[in-house]
């Protein structure tokens, strides 16, 4: 197995029990499931079923979307589930994609970034994708809007007796995500043009949303070579950025030395958390401040 930087998410520590408390019912009945594959979907999706469906997340504990492969617990929740979301262009999402139908052969299989206009480049990681797409869409909040739409109609073509429900939910979503969009534009507008750094490239399409250039730091997922660093941060003084943003479980020695050569404040963040919104807002509040 190749190893890869490590961007151990540590979504376990944000006490996300839901995620995993598989089907118990208390004699209820049963809850329809929706398996996702990352936690910010999973914050995405519950405002638009409330209840009506238990959502699974198959990465809901940590560990890089880019390398990790479900156990066999996260499978077999799909035999269970109604549909499998797929964030899309994850790694992982790749290397399960052609098994899933083997699990549960009626499962519906979404792709919930159709529609999306999709960044390529920024991720040479993995030796089958020439593209280089970058997976991370849900760290921007336009192309959340763009998911949620997707999520809405896949929701109501599995469950159409409830559409009127699910509307109503996703057009109140939608409008506070709206607004919660030109919030961050109105405080983003006079940094525009400006940089920021990044260990992983993780928010391409948020910078590309406010006009900003993302300056990552990370070399093909690999360790990073002196020489690269050196000249990457040269480049990052000349650009002048004001803040640096790290992922959370980062090895933070690297973090700091760097961060002083280039002199950034260093903000960490957690793009895989549950709680999308007030990561979003973090990123913004520590561009804008
Ligand atoms: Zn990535």
């Amino acid at each position: 197995m190749r190893v890869k930087f490590i961007l151990t998410v540590c979504v376990c520590m944000l006490g996300l029990a839901a995620c995993n408390g598989g089907g118990k019912t208390d004699g209820a009945e049963d809850a329809r499931v929706i398996t996702v594959s990352i936690l910010p979907q999973k914050y995405f999706l519950e405002k638009i079923v409330g209840d009506r469906f238990d959502v699974k997340c198959m990465l809901d504990k940590g560990g890089n979307p880019e390398t990790y492969e479900p156990s066999m617990s996260y499978m077999m929740n799909l035999e269970k589930s109604d549909a499998y979301f797929m964030i899309g262009n994850l790694g992982f999402e790749l290397g399960i994609r052609g098994k899933i139908k083997e699990y549960n052969p009626d499962i519906k299989v979404c792709d919930v970034s159709e529609g999306i206009d999709l960044i390529s480049g920024s991720h040479h990681f993995n030796a089958d994708d020439e593209e280089g797409i970058d997976p991370h869409v849900w760290t921007s909040v336009a192309n959340a809007r763009v998911i949620i739409k997707n999520m809405f109609d896949d929701v109501v073509e599995i469950d159409p007796d409830h559409k009127v429900e699910y509307e109503k939910n996703y057009r109140d979503f939608d409008k506070e995500l709206s607004e919660f969009q030109d919030s961050i534009a109105v405080r983003l507008r006079d940094v525009k043009g400006g940089a920021f750094v990044v260990w992983h490239p993780s928010l391409s399409y948020f910078a590309r949303d406010y006009g900003l250039e993302q300056i990552s730091l990370e070399y093909e997922g690999k360790e990073v070579p002196v020489r690269y660093l050196e000249k990457k941060v040269e480049y990052a003084v000349s650009r002048g950025p004001k803040v640096f943003f790290y992922q959370k479980g980062m090895d933070t020695n690297q973090v700091q030395t760097v961060n002083a050569q280039i002199g950034t404040r260093l903000v960490e963040i957690n793009p895989l958390g549950y709680d999308w919104k007030s990561e979003i807002k973090k990123i913004a509040d520590a561009l804008g401040q």
